[in-house]
């Protein structure tokens, strides 16, 4: 753990072991940590606030600077790291490390150019103005697929608006983010970023449930979600959530099918099917879809599966047995419900170790089953046939999630039909999964409150004050007596 600038194994007594989901050799231990070290961390990110809180924003900016430099001077290291512990291939793994470094420089320089403002006032002889102040301590609960591109999400805009944090890394994935105590953080004041390793009820909840702990950053499940907010409700604590998703993609007939073929196997696979955002449903336009279905299923079976740090791999395995377990009940319960399997649906037989499963698809799907709700976070890629655009919009926006969407077509009036009617917190057009530093990412509907990255992904971190001030402070008509 790192607490308080130490790097220590904490006071737990336990180890925690993790798993190389290819391999399923264990590449490492850190502490099974408990509500003591939690309480420890919140104790050091109080101590230190008052001094970051303060700090001017120039310097913080090149303290966060500085983070971003020692992530890229290590980049390589950190790359084979996180391909162990998490799974996915190399190259995916290289733009996780890209995106998080270049993160902490984007919010180091929006931090130090941010700016309160200035209102009208109600009288000449008054003041108005809005400050942005940092809430105090924030807790960033992590999930595992994206350890350090979502930590660094988190982590960068809440120091860079004067916060200090506890990050709670996944129990599954915590080597990377501890690894970044030694090379991205060492350099910061003590306190001003820990670290608690363990599972979410053990070091999770005493950081929801601590009065000195006034955020809580959260990104994993909609169950986790709503049981932080149960915990956070009795003291009203600033809860900012990133929860699941069941993302549609709508395939418009006048694409050229080779590229759209193509862009849908990258979003619903991509880290094996488990981003928040993966493509999850599938809608195409019936003109094209025996001919778009056939291409898919030859472009998808030419993929290589295989240990991420292997060069040809194209997909990882999954991260444990019980997320692929979970995805195979979903497929057997749509086959029994009457889907067909066009390709994959099994755990492959030339692997005898390692978490993997074939990249699936499914036909003759409806929504009543669970693979056309429920987040399925595997390589499933369920298709169905639309008849017209009206259609393909109602079928996009029934689903209890609202994070992404994705829309595949050159035709602008079904893209202004799109982005006005279709109910999630990003539309892609033609390129799903994209993300963007100045653009705001997060959910509607069950997938979650507030946004990340952007301005917005700043505001998140900050509360505001307005202060009035009457500098004459003359006796008011509108005071007593009426
Ligand atoms: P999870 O909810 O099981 O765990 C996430 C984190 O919460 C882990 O660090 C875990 O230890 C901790 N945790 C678990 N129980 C807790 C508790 N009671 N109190 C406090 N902390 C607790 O999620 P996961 O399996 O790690 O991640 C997958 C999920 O994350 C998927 O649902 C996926 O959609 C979601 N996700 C969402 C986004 C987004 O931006 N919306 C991004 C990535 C992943």
């Amino acid at each position: 753990m790192f607490i308080n600038s130490n790097l220590s194994s904490g006071k737990a007594s336990k180890m925690l072991e993790v798993i190389n989901p290819a391999t399923e050799e264990i590449i490492g231990e850190v502490p099974q940590g408990g509500e003591k070290d939690s309480l420890a961390a919140v104790d050091a990110a109080k101590q230190a606030l008052s001094g970051w809180k303060k700090m001017p924003a120039s310097e913080r900016a090149a303290y966060l600077h500085q983070a971003a430099a020692g992530m890229r001077e290590h980049h390589d290291e950190l790359v084979r790291l996180l391909t162990m512990e998490e799974g996915k291939p190399i190259p995916e793994n290289e733009e996780e490390l890209w995106w998080s470094e270049e993160t902490f420089d984007y919010y180091a320089e929006l931090g130090r150019h941010d700016r309160g403002q200035v209102i009208p006032p109600g009288d000449p002889a008054q003041f108005n103005f809005v400050m942005k102040e940092p809430w105090g301590v924030v807790a960033c609960i992590v999930p595992w697929n994206y350890p350090i591109l979502l930590m660094a999400w988190k982590v960068a805009p809440a120091l860079a608006a004067g916060n200090t944090v506890i990050i709670k890394p996944s129990e599954l994935t915590p080597l990377t983010t501890l690894r970044l105590a030694e090379v991205a953080f060492s350099h910061l004041p003590a306190g001003v970023v820990n670290i608690v390793t363990g599972y979410g009820p053990d070091v999770g909840e005493p950081l929801v449930s601590h009065p000195d702990v006034d955020m809580v950053a959260f990104t994993g499940s909609l169950a986790t979600g709503q049981r932080i907010a149960s915990l956070a409700a009795p003291q009203m604590k600033k809860l900012h959530l990133e929860l699941g998703g069941k993302d549609p993609m709508v395939i418009a007939p006048d694409v050229n099918i080779a590229t759209a073929v193509s862009g849908l196997a990258y979003s619903a696979l991509l880290n094996t099917g488990q981003v928040c955002t993966s493509t999850e449903r599938v809608y195409i336009h019936e003109s094209i879809y025996p001919k778009f279905t056939e291409e898919l299923a030859d472009f998808v079976s030419k993929l290589r599966l295989g240990n991420g740090l292997d060069e040809r791999t194209d997909i990882g395995p999954m991260i444990r047995g019980k997320f692929r377990d979970k995805v195979r009940s979903q497929i057997d319960d749509a086959l029994q419900s009457g889907a067909k399997l066009v390709l994959g649906g099994k755990i492959p037989p030339d692997f005898d170790r390692g978490y993997f499963l074939q990249p699936t698809v499914l036909v003759d799907v409806d929504h009543a089953m669970r693979v056309m709700q429920e987040e399925t976070f595997g390589p499933v890629i369920p298709l169905m046939p639309y008849r017209d655009f009206d259609e393909a919009i109602q079928l996009a926006n029934d689903c209890q999630y609202g994070l992404g969407a994705t829309l595949m077509t050159h035709d602008a009036k079904l893209v202004k039909r799109f982005f006005e009617n279709v109910q999630a917190g990003t539309i892609w057009i033609n390129d799903p999964l994209t993300d963007n530093f100045a653009g705001p990412f997060g959910g509607m509907k069950m997938s979650g409150l507030g946004r990340e990255l952007g301005q917005e992904g700043f505001d998140e971190f900050c509360q505001v004050k307005h202060v009035h001030w009457d500098m004459e402070g003359h006796l008011k008509e509108y005071w007593y007596p009426y």
